[in-house]
């Protein structure tokens, strides 16, 4: 069979010719990261630059699988967090946290370096309020015509689905921890 790369069958157009869209995956099912992590792949399959950011990961999540991966593709996994931030009992800190992490997101966004901005998290720091919700939802709109952005988290404000172009729910059927008990495997969760 004679096969057609990818690319030359589907070349990807000049970046301003682009129709970039804002991806919102919510709900309180499993595969929320894991879809965006899906789009990174395939972008990154056509040599796409793509920033991916995480809000509520710490830096000790650095050595999961997909932050080893992505190195390896040359592709920077950004943790903003603290662990499990919402557990923390000092929410001064979570808001410090997050808003010291939007300085190096609001730039991302604005700039032309990036064709996929992956907001891992976006929805906690809009909940909880360490962010201003329209603020951050005005810099996605705002951002260069190609670009694709995608946030992940339960919960999706309304305004940020409204915003979406294209919203998901991911919605728990089953889950092994709440199941049988069963932890986090390798390659599946970490
Ligand atoms: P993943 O990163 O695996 O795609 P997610 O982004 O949809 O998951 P998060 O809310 O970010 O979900 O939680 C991440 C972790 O919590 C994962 O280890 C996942 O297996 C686990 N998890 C997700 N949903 C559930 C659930 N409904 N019950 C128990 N654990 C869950
Ligand atoms: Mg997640």
């Amino acid at each position: 069979m004679n096969k057609i790369p990818l690319k030359e069958k589907y070349p990807l157009l000049p970046r301003e010719e682009r129709t970039g869209l804002l991806i919102v995956n919510t709900g309180n099912g499993k595969g929320k990261t894991t879809a965006a992590l899906g789009v990174l792949l395939r972008a990154a399959g056509y040599d796409m630059k793509i920033a991916m950011f995480q809000f509520i990961k710490s830096s000790a999540a650095l050595s999961n699988g997909e932050h080893i991966a992505a190195k390896e593709l040359g592709i920077n996994i950004i943790p903003l967090g603290d662990g499990f931030t919402w557990l923390s009992e000092n929410i001064e800190e979570d808001k410090k946290l997050a808003e010291e992490g939007w300085k190096l997101v609001a730039p991302a966004l604005q700039s032309d370096e990036y064709d996929v901005v992956i907001l891992d998290e976006l929805t906690y720091p809009l909940t909880f309020g360490w962010l201003d919700k329209n603020a951050v939802i005005q810099a996605i709109k705002n951002r260069p015509k190609g670009m694709h952005v995608i946030a992940t988290g339960r919960n999706a404000p309304p305004e940020l689905i409204e915003a979406a172009d294209l919203a998901t729910e991911m919605h728990l059927i089953k889950h092994p921890f709440r199941e049988k008990g069963i932890g986090a495997q390798a390659g599946i969760e970490l």
